[in-house]
């Protein structure tokens, strides 16, 4: 049999009383990872021969896409014990039988901890018989004036340990529930090395907003077009972005707002979705003389669904009259407040078609859209 060297026991036990939810902070899903599948995703699991995950029975529903994720490397469960120190002594209990030389104790909520600092404390095991992650703590606490300038050390997880050290620790503990691993270790075993500021506690719900240190803001973009003929007989009506026209109105099955439609079909595509008239079919008599207005509110709600902002809009409209740039503005102020989003991410553009053509010839209007959006909303 190979010797093992090295296991990763990670504590999911834990419900989390500071974190008020009803779901373990450990199992909250960030962009569809939960802490630990976050954590065993960012660091190099080939360090570890064995993984050990200490969960509640109820709990490993869970950790499915773990089981599919990591089937070749020895995944194996032990059961949450009453508290975090019964759950430790389980899982050493378990490895046991795999006698491996090293053990690093790591709790489920600490999904930050680095690649480097898992290899600084494998490193150190080499020669020590722990090896205990601190950080300085920036703030002081003050008990006197003589220990003005004493710093708070805090102690972090992953913990390493020689696994016999670790093991007899526990078995032999005076103590009944201890916070911490390093605490039931010899002070002459006890060695403390460098952790990490960003190996950073989940323990209450807006710590969460941590991830977004980490996770780098999704970007997509799609694009949109539309033209509608010019009702040369009808001197009134005319519709873009929301703002009525003194202008010939445009031949539609709706309020033939060309622009909205356009800005509607690029939502859809930066969000893979279909166009437009798959939505609202132009045969659909539902849709007859509908203010495009709604189609805009439709394509929002997508978005939002979706967790996604638009961090940039770009309209261009190609026509010979009416003078876009007298109406822009307004233009802009209405997809303002339809889309609620700031007016300065929304350009409004046009350009004529220099006489060519169908709409050179004054016939038609056309639209042309490109959208940003993001899932990190910065307004
Ligand atoms: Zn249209």
């Amino acid at each position: 049999m190979k010797k093992i060297k090295n296991a990763l026991v990670i504590l999911a036990g834990g419900r989390g009383k500071r974190f008020n939810n009803k779901l373990p902070k450990q199992f909250n899903e960030i962009n569809g990872e939960n802490l630990i599948d976050f954590f065993l995703n960012r660091i190099e699991t080939n360090f570890f021969d064995i993984i050990l995950i200490v969960i509640r029975r109820s709990d490993q529903k869970y950790l499915k896409n773990l089981k599919i994720k990591y089937p070749l490397l020895k995944l194996i469960f032990a059961q949450a014990g009453k508290n975090r120190q019964l759950s430790s002594l389980n899982a050493l209990k378990k490895l046991n039988k795999y006698k491996p030389t090293n053990v690093l104790i790591h709790d489920a909520a600490r999904p930050f901890c680095s690649n480097k600092l898992i290899i600084k404390i494998i490193r150190s095991l080499n020669k020590n018989k722990s090896a205990i992650p601190y950080v300085i703590s920036p703030d002081k606490k003050i008990i006197s004036k003589k220990e003005f300038n004493k710093t708070i050390k805090l102690i972090q997880t992953p913990q390493g340990f020689n696994f016999n050290t670790i093991l007899k620790a526990h078995e032999k503990s005076q103590l009944i529930n201890a916070k911490d691993d390093s605490i039931l270790i010899n002070e002459k075993e006890l060695n403390f090395i460098k952790g990490e500021k960003l190996n950073i506690k989940i323990t209450y719900p807006e710590d969460l907003n941590y991830f977004k240190i980490f996770l780098k803001p999704i970007y997509k973009s799609g694009i949109g077009y539309d033209i509608h003929q010019i009702d040369t007989n009808k001197k009134t009506g005319l519709k873009l972005c929301g703002i009525k026209i003194d202008f010939n109105k445009l031949i539609g099955h709706s309020d033939a707002d060309v622009g909205i439609h356009a800005i509607c079909d690029s939502i859809f595509g930066a969000l893979s979705m279909k166009d437009i008239g798959y939505y609202f079919s132009n045969k659909d008599p539902k849709w007859k003389n509908k203010s495009s207005e709604y189609f805009l509110k439709f394509a929002k709600d997508k978005l939002k669904e979706n967790n996604f902002f638009i961090s940039n809009l770009d309209i261009n409209f190609i026509c010979e009259k009416p003078n876009i740039n007298k109406h822009r503005k307004k233009m802009i102020k209405k997809l303002s407040l339809l889309l609620k989003i700031p007016e300065k991410i929304i350009s409004i553009k046009a350009t004529s078609n220099e006489k060519i053509g169908f709409i050179g010839d004054g016939l038609g209007i056309a639209a042309e859209s490109i959208v940003q959006i993001t899932n990190e909303k910065f307004y």
